[in-house]
């Protein structure tokens, strides 16, 4: 028999989205939790999107995808100063290189302005090269956002669940639920773990899956439409080509193939667009790479292919009406999120606080934790600091002197803080402090990683996966080289 554990909220889905709702109900006294089937958050669509947070002039006037991302962009600055979250406005610009383009951005000029888009201008040839002069010589307008900006959607998320968790909440990883029923009371929530969960509101936030979970609350949900979008990320040394976010002229099922610095300094190219039957396709294609370069390569003519260090792919929870859904049932005791496509990321705040008047109207209340502290602790990113702050730190935790990644120069006292604050696998670790995802994409650093995640964590090397499931690193063969002494430096 499986424990059973009641709260007042129960979150499903520990993305960008279900981390920001359960940060904002830590603001109160509530008992409230988050259940998560992979073995970090943040692994859904949340690690692998374009990370941009967007001004808010693509999407129709009045429509919930405007209204959330127009507020959740005004939110980002606050929110990651709070949690330590590297955040940057860099800008936006869409760009048009002919007479019809021009036309189309002109339209989205003014729909920006009915969004309530601030800072928003239509620059001339001169000025969109003064000011980005890698852009195609062909471009001969460009619409400017200076409210668009970018953020690490994977630290986001992790640092809100660390931030609520520290402020009461629960989370509760490697639960996958299989199955919700109401007894007149309650939520009743069974899991693959054996356990059940019970809660008098429920929010489902499971992004690709949200669907499937609402049918299970008896709600007769549309299916979500999977969307991948292949995306290829460039060396550091090519970060700095572009400054803004370049965006074409939309297509109709996306915003475009796009030219995105990235707030860690390198540069990505995509992404994609593909309707799929399947919502696990992660793989990126030769012709979709094809695709990204030849139409980036439009924008940005220095672009080379050679630069290129990795891929990922996402896939996009499309909504089959158009616009983010928020569908109710129990009498609005039960909440379900669907179609959270893109702007999603960028939403994510605005929704957390959408969700939260959605159950105060259906009875939740809980008082204001006085106590609540919004800050979480900060991160040392050792390779951003003066060297007199490096000796400094150095002084205080000497882990900080010993250099494991040296592509993106981090320290194993970095990774000891991240496993600290919740990480428990490779990419966990990876994803946290950018170890292994330089140049050699973890060639080098991988063992060093993967036995100080055994030695703090208090387990053998074996157990140890890249990202949980089956995924473990070493075969029972690496027994004997363990046996033998293991890593040196
Ligand atoms: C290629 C691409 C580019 C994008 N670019 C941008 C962008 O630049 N800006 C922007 O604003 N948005 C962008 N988006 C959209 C954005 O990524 C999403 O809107 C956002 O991440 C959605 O977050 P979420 O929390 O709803 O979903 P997710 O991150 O998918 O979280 C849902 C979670 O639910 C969990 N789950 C599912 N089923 C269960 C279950 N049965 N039990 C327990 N847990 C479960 C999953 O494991 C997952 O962690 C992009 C998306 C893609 C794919």
């Amino acid at each position: 028999m499986g424990k059973q554990t009641h709260y007042d909220v129960i979150i499903i889905g520990g993305g960008v989205v279900g981390t920001a709702i359960l940060r904002t109900l830590a603001r109160f006294r509530l008992a409230s939790a988050l259940l998560e089937k992979a073995v970090e958050v943040g692994w859904g669509v949340t690690k692998a999107n374009s990370g941009i947070v967007h001004s808010g002039f693509h999407s129709d006037p009045g429509t919930w995808k405007t209204k959330l991302s127009v507020r959740g962009n005004s939110m980002f600055d606050e929110l990651c100063d709070e949690l330590d979250v590297p955040f940057k406005r860099n800008g936006m610009m869409m760009v048009a290189r002919n007479p019809e383009e021009e036309e189309i951005l002109h339209r989205y000029y003014h729909q920006g302005l009915e969004n309530g888009v601030e800072g928003l201008e239509i620059l001339d040839k001169q000025t969109l090269h003064q000011l980005e002069p890698n852009l195609s010589q062909e471009i001969t307008q460009a619409l400017r956002a200076p409210s668009g900006g970018i953020v690490l959607p994977f630290e986001l998320a992790s640092a809100q669940a660390e931030n609520a968790m520290a402020n009461g909440a629960h989370v509760h990883t490697e639960v996958e639920v299989t199955g919700i029923s109401h007894d007149g009371a309650k939520f009743v929530i069974t899991t693959n773990t054996g356990d059940t969960f019970t809660a008098t509101y429920l929010v489902n936030s499971a992004g690709l899956f949200a669907d499937e979970l609402a049918r299970m609350c008896g709600v007769d949900a549309q299916p979500i439409i999977p969307r991948k979008g292949e995306e290829y990320l460039f060396d550091l040394r090519v970060g700095k080509i572009v400054n803004h976010t370049i965006f074409p002229v939309p297509t109709p099922n996306s915003k475009g193939i796009l030219v995105i610095p990235t707030v860690e300094g390198n540069l990505m190219i995509g992404p994609t667009a593909l309707e799929l039957p399947y919502k696990d396709d992660v793989t990126t294609t030769a012709q979709g790479f094809d695709e990204i370069f030849t139409s980036t390569q439009r924008l940005v003519p220095k672009l080379n292919r050679r630069d290129i260090i990795t891929s990922f792919a996402g896939v996009r929870a499309g909504s089959p009406t158009g616009d983010f859904i928020f569908q109710t049932s129990h009498g609005g005791k039960g909440l379900h999120l669907m179609g959270i496509e893109s702007p999603g990321l960028t939403a994510a705040p605005a929704i957390a606080e959408h969700v939260l008047g959605m159950l105060q109207d259906a009875g939740l209340n809980g008082p204001i934790k006085q106590d609540f502290n919004p800050r979480r602790p900060r991160v040392i990113r050792f390779n951003e600091l003066t060297d007199t702050e490096k000796e400094k730190v150095i002084q205080a935790n000497p882990l900080y002197a010993h250099v494991i990644c040296r592509c993106e120069t981090i320290t194993e006292g970095e990774i000891v803080d991240a496993i600290r604050r919740g990480a428990k696998t490779v990419d966990g670790v990876k994803f946290r402090t950018r170890a292994g995802m330089g140049r050699c994409q973890g060639g080098f650093c991988t063992p060093h990683v993967v036995s100080i995640l055994a030695r703090e964590l208090g387990v053998s090397p074996l157990e140890i996966t890249k990202r949980g499931g089956d995924s473990h690193l070493l075969a029972a063969e690496a027994k004997a080289f363990l046996k033998g002494g293991g890593l040196h430096d």
